[in-house]
């Protein structure tokens, strides 16, 4: 398949610009979009052939559901069935932006878009490419990440083309998004909201909105624990992966420092290609291998919005070993820790 590349003047007519998008998405195609979180990868949420196209591009297993994008609340109504009065409060506080609610899906909604669960998961992003996107079309679009399952999440369109060229029917270029982490996902279902996913909304902000709100057991996990079942099906795959071997180091910072130096100095003598994840203040304290500085610890949205790209930057350079610093001691940490510890297959070597 020959895929279209659009790069997009935000400066310009969005309308316009984005006709031949809206009418793809309208006959079934593919079209990946830049979103204020990640670049998602759309088609019409309510067309069951479209759902099927987007798991076959991405290469994603079947049962794992699709966040379904709209552009104005009314959508609520007709996609979901017994919408709580508590979305509309979240709906009101925090949309567009970074929040995906799960609810109890309507009739409307194909099952092949939420993966056969009676549940969906809808989010009205901010990022006017994707808002104008949805208007023009005129239906809902249901978009993952635009990257092949289980590589990290794409933060910019040249990422989105390495991994999706040929395999959709168009790439919407609309520069490096500004959050860089996908969005929160709360749970409306149960009694108690739970978060499935931290994202840049977080907990304390969801709580003063709606009350009380726990995280999902497997989202607090920071070791591998197989007798914990993840509520989003999509957090129980290996994710977010590198190519090289990734692994974390945990503890102060002098001590984490002396020990990747110690290992990657050893694996560069033995030939491997090593690659250093490093905040913007410990950076210059690594002799050998490749350093990403992912940003400094003071600013935790710099380090979010840069995650992803380092990752796929070790694999543009062929690293085969990766140790990364922790960044847990910041309040998006949460979020950070997440995909990073995924990314690692949570493998962390705790320095004492
Ligand atoms: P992505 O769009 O690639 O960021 O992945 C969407 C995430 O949302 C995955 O982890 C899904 O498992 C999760 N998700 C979407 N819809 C639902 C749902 N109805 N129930 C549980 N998790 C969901
Ligand atoms: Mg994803």
């Amino acid at each position: 398949m020959q895929t279209i590349i659009q790069r997009i003047d935000p400066e310009g007519n969005l309308k316009e610009q984005l006709k031949e998008a809206a009418a793809i998405i309208r006959r079934g195609g593919l079209v990946a979009f830049p979103t204020e979180t990640v670049y998602g990868l759309g088609g019409d949420a309510l067309n069951p052939n479209a759902s099927a196209a987007i798991y076959a591009a991405k290469g994603r297993p079947s049962d794992n559901p699709l966040i379904v994008h709209i552009a104005d609340t009314d959508a609520l109504e007709r996609i979901a069935s017994g919408v709580p009065e508590s979305a509309y409060r979240l709906a009101e506080r925090f949309w567009p932006g970074p929040l995906t609610i799960l609810l109890n899906k309507s009739g409307l909604i194909p099952k092949e878009t939420t993966g056969g669960l009676a549940t969906v998961g809808i989010r009205m992003p901010s990022h006017p490419v994707a808002r104008t996107l949805i208007e023009v079309s005129g239906t809902y679009i249901a978009a993952p990440s635009a990257n092949r399952s289980g590589r990290p999440s794409t933060t910019s369109a040249h990422h989105v083309i390495e991994d999706l060229n040929g395999r959709v029917d168009m790439i919407l270029d609309g520069g490096h998004v500004p959050i860089g982490l996908e969005s929160t996902i709360l749970d409306l279902t149960t009694e108690v909201p739970l978060i499935l996913r931290p994202g840049y909304i977080m907990i304390e902000e969801l709580r003063k909105t709606i009350g009380p709100v726990e995280y999902d057991r497997a989202v607090t996990l920071h070791r591998k624990d197989d007798t914990i079942v993840a509520k989003a099906p999509g957090m129980k795959y290996r994710h977010y992966a590198p190519q090289g071997s990734l692994v974390i180091y945990e503890g102060e910072a002098d001590k984490v420092v002396r020990a990747i130096n110690e290992q990657a100095r050893r694996c560069v003598e033995s030939g491997e290609k090593v690659g250093i994840l490093a905040a913007d203040e410990t950076a210059d304290s690594y002799p050998y291998g490749t350093v990403r500085q992912i940003g400094p610890r003071s600013r935790e949205e710099a380090i979010a919005a840069h995650l992803f790209d380092c990752l796929r930057e070790f694999d543009d350079l062929g690293v085969t070993r990766i140790f990364s610093e922790s960044f847990e001691d910041n309040p998006l940490g949460q979020a950070i820790m997440n995909r990073l510890l995924k990314a690692a297959g949570y493998q962390v070597v705790e320095i004492r």
